[in-house]
């Protein structure tokens, strides 16, 4: 089933994204990341050479565009885009989080996902197996004290999740979203 599949993973350079990599990989998938660290995608590119690397911030609309482009290109179409690209935002009480911070967080966490989904839907519905996975969190299910942003940005992933499986259904997009607890991943 995944095999041959067209796999894009946002920020799959380490963490999740890197062991969502590995796991399309054994099964067969053809695999396009994009991640902002530089060197982790130097040395994703050094251990698997089949891999399309791309820099990209996702709280960038036009990056996100091209690197969805660029990936499409590469792998001749998209079946699955898995949306994992996060950041955990500022740790503070509402009244000490600036703008900036609140607005950074929600950029790559929720609006991070709305431009990498965007430009993937028309190669999704040539697809016959199409899928979008968006990452949330539990933050997302139970609100987070402490970490107000990341846990709004995760809950809006959810509504972003929901909406986006009834819109595209009627092109057999299937749209699920992972809500993870805590992983160590460094
Ligand atoms: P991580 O911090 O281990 O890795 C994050 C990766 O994202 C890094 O390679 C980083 O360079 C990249 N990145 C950061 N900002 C980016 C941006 N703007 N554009 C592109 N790439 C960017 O993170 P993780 O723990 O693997 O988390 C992956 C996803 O899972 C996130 O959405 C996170 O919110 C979610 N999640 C993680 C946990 C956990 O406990 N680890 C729990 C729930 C949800």
């Amino acid at each position: 089933m995944v095999e041959n599949q067209k796999v894009i993973i946002t920020a799959g350079a380490s963490g999740i994204g890197l062991e969502t990599l590995k796991l399309f990989l054994s099964a067969g998938a053809k695999v396009a990341i994009c991640d902002i660290d530089h060197s982790a995608l130097d040395t994703v590119q050094k251990q698997f050479p089949g891999v399309f690397i791309n820099h990209c911030d996702v709280s960038d609309a036009i990056q996100s565009e091209n690197f969805i482009r660029n990936a499409a290109t590469f792998l001749g179409g998209i079946d699955t885009l898995v949306n994992n690209a996060g950041i955990g935002g500022p740790t503070a009480r509402i009244q000490d989080i600036t703008s900036a911070d609140w607005n950074n967080c929600l950029s790559v966490c929720l609006s991070g996902q709305f431009h990498c989904a965007k430009p993937s839907i028309e190669d999704l519905k040539l697809s016959s197996n199409a899928s979008i996975i968006n990452i949330s969190s539990s933050a997302g299910r139970m609100g987070f004290a402490m970490r107000t942003p990341y846990a709004a940005a995760k809950w809006g992933v959810i509504g972003l999740t929901k909406s986006l499986a009834i819109e595209l259904g009627e092109y057999n997009i299937r749209v699920n979203c992972v809500v993870p607890g805590w992983i160590m991943t460094k």
